[in-house]
């Protein structure tokens, strides 16, 4: 133990005051190691993944928090590196639940094309850049549910990643995904094609087959497309059955991963959630009934409100200047339904969609379509590692959790579009962009 530690402190300590002193005692032997070098962090605001605190520090040794506490217990380590900045909210790095790191606005390359033109080698070189946007956003981990036509090229950028190759969130990848035969595009070429598909087609007893191989390819969690737009009129409609969905749970809960759905149609969504899908994608035509499923089984509602205002103006909807479109006032009424009957709302744009580096858009539409700007910070920290089942990582300034963290300009929780200016941002204990040090 460091018995200069106890120097620094009141001599009048609560026994909980205590525990923390020795801790942070404890793990801060070697304070001032090069390679390792120990950082205290203050600033005005401290949000640690749940509550706001004003007058807090954060110590942060190598790659982990070591102590979070406030400034008159936990004063700064001998040799620590002091980052404040004025009039700043530290944050936990920031967690984006629903991101396609290989793909980009469908307004500058259509989806179609994107998926059947582009070589997976562009769409890597591609990915690169993106996943340094995200990074650079404040975003330090993202669960990208995708490649969309990319193979697993997914589980290489994350290992590229995870190797200092470039910089990037941790990432939780999908890799291909999976959708019912014939449901899923691109469509509308002649049949004697082979046209490469967003995602990989099984159906009875494949679905065993086909999800075992994706998880030995590297998929860190199962997405399938409980439902697509292949209705008689090209509505969304359900594409597996309720066995189908819980055959694929079986194998993936098995391996210890979850299964994930994208749904709007409400049979859909409960089909996925009685198989055991942990959350739910987009939810366009959420009901009573389905937000009460949702609330009683515990799954996660991540609306991708900003997918839905991006593609709506895609289309040519002028927003501000004319009315909404119903595929905005649909998702606004599943919103504020998921809000009221109290289901766990997750913060996913389904970025990708558009900019990667704008993933911010979704917590502003959050707090447009009615969620208080704290609720919206907690639900892209705090929430989604507990959705992502990383919350014994990150989401939280606490002690033992990775030194992912973010310093924004502003208040975030009286404006949510503070976090559109990040000045200091740290993954695992390093600081980016690192030619700023
Ligand atoms: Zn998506």
């Amino acid at each position: 133990m460091n018995t200069n530690m106890k120097n620094r402190f009141p001599i009048n300590l609560s026994i909980g005051k205590l525990l923390l002193l020795i801790a942070i005692s404890l793990l801060s032997i070697t304070n001032t190691n090069a390679q390792s070098p120990t950082y205290y962090i203050t600033a005005d605001r401290i949000f640690d993944g749940e509550q706001m605190h004003a007058n807090w520090a954060v110590v942060v040794k190598a790659n982990k928090i070591i102590a979070a506490a406030p400034k008159e217990i936990l004063t700064k380590p001998a040799g620590a590196i002091a980052v404040q900045y004025p009039g700043s909210t530290l944050t936990p790095g920031l967690i984006e639940g629903h991101s396609h790191i290989l793909l980009y606005p469908y307004n500058k390359t259509t989806w179609d094309d994107q998926v059947t033109k582009e070589t997976d080698a562009y769409r890597t070189a591609r990915a690169t850049v993106h996943v340094k946007k995200t990074l650079l956003a404040g975003f330090t981990t993202a669960r990208d549910l995708g490649s969309e036509g990319a193979g697993y090229a997914d589980v290489s950028i994350k290992k590229a990643i995870e190797d200092g190759v470039i910089p990037g969130p941790r990432l939780l990848v999908t890799g291909r995904a999976i959708v019912a035969t014939g449901s899923y595009g691109p469509k509308g070429f002649d049949h004697d094609q082979h046209i490469m598909l967003g995602a990989e087609e099984a159906d009875g007893n494949n679905l065993i087959k086909v999800t075992r191989d994706q998880i030995g390819k590297g998929a860190d969690l199962i997405k399938v497309y409980a439902d697509y737009r292949w209705g008689l009129n090209g509505e969304a409609a359900p594409t597996f059955t309720l066995d189908e969905l819980k055959k694929i749970n079986e194998v993936t809960a098995s391996s210890g991963r979850v299964m994930v759905a994208h749904a709007k149609t409400n049979e859909a969504m409960q089909r996925a959630i009685l198989a055991g899908a942990t959350t739910i994608e987009h939810g366009d035509l959420l009901d009573e009934s389905t937000a009460e499923l949702m609330k009683q089984k515990g799954t996660v509602y991540f609306p991708t409100l900003a997918a839905t205002e991006s593609v709506t103006q895609y289309k040519g909807w002028k927003k501000g200047a004319e009315p909404e479109p119903e595929a905005i006032q649909q998702k606004r009424k599943a919103f504020s339904i998921a809000m009221s009957k109290g289901v766990i709302i997750g913060m996913g744009g389904d970025v990708g969609v558009f900019e990667h580096g704008n993933n911010v858009l979704e917590m502003e539409l959050m707090v447009q379509y009615g969620m208080p700007a704290l609720k919206v910070l907690k639900a892209a920290t705090s929430v989604n590692a507990r959705a992502l089942n990383m919350q014994d990582q990150v989401g939280f300034i606490k002690p033992g959790h990775f030194a992912d963290l973010v310093i924004f300009a502003g208040d975030p929780s009286q404006n949510i579009s503070a976090l559109r200016n990040p000045l200091w941002i740290m993954k695992d204990g390093v600081v980016y962009p690192p030619e700023k040090q």
